[in-house]
């Protein structure tokens, strides 16, 4: 462990944006930032703040530490979450936010399969004409936690017939295996107040509510509907309970 030496003034450029944020469970969330990160959103170049976090066994504030331990630890192996923050996300009174599950099919190559990528741009555009709020990025929670590999078997079995529950289920995994706390631990780092959640999923709401989100209310997302995500938007409507809003159409999150 901690195969390098680190150079004072690298630590020392490094030591004030580290941030140890201990959870219930004895282990450390690291959470380093903020990171100007200039994003072409709708062909627009919108300043956000950029933070990511690392989920450690070990906790201490020893930051040397930790950092000389990185190059060692296989990290490319294992994704890591992030935070883009947009405005006075500490004080402004009302903030939006959304909790986005990973989704490598519809984020990066734009499948039409969900609605996962105009979900993920939209939200940061509701946040930036808002003025303030974060955008979650969940690296954990891919196929709803199933993986990306499941997701691939779960693909084949819905070209096969079975919806989005079904398919998740045959392969012995649970609907909806998402778990907030973490986010919510970085969330409660950067804020105390509550805050307005961009979800059209009722459980997704109790689920951070009981995880001591401090709420202040709901914006649905709807919209891109088309013929190929037209099965799985109804199945969550049915069976995961997600919100129909006036719009009529509903969406994935
Ligand atoms: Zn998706």
């Amino acid at each position: 462990m901690g195969n390098i030496k680190l150079k004072s003034e690298v630590f020392s450029i490094l030591k004030d944006k580290i941030k140890l944020i201990q959870t219930e469970e004895d282990r450390a969330i690291y959470l380093v930032g903020p990171i100007r990160l200039p994003v072409n959103l709708y062909n627009e170049t919108v300043e956000f703040q950029w933070y990511c976090w690392l989920n450690y066994d070990e906790v201490t504030e020893d930051y040397e530490r930790i950092i000389e331990n990185l190059s060692s630890s296989n990290l490319a192996e294992y994704q890591q979450s992030s935070v883009l923050v947009y405005g006075d996300f500490k004080n402004a009174d009302d903030a939006l936010i959304r909790m986005h599950s990973i989704c490598h099919t519809g984020d990066i190559f734009g499948s039409k399969r969900c609605d996962c990528g105009f979900q993920l741009k939209q939200s940061m555009k509701k946040i930036k004409e808002h003025g303030v709020g974060a955008i979650f990025y969940l690296a954990n929670h891919e196929g709803r936690g199933i993986g990306l590999f499941s997701k691939a078997m779960a693909y084949l079995l819905q070209e096969n017939g079975y919806d989005t529950v079904e398919a998740n289920e045959s392969l012995g995994f649970v609907n909806d295996s998402r778990n907030y706390n973490d986010a919510i631990q970085v969330l409660k780092a950067l804020r105390d107040k509550p805050v307005t959640l961009i979800t059209n999923n009722p459980k997704k709401l109790e689920a951070l509510k009981d995880a001591g989100l401090l709420l202040s209310g709901r914006v649905p997302l709807w919209g891109d509907v088309s013929e190929f995500n037209k099965k799985y938007l109804k199945t969550k409507i049915e069976k995961s309970g997600h919100l129909r809003d006036e719009e009529g159409t509903c969406s994935n999150d």
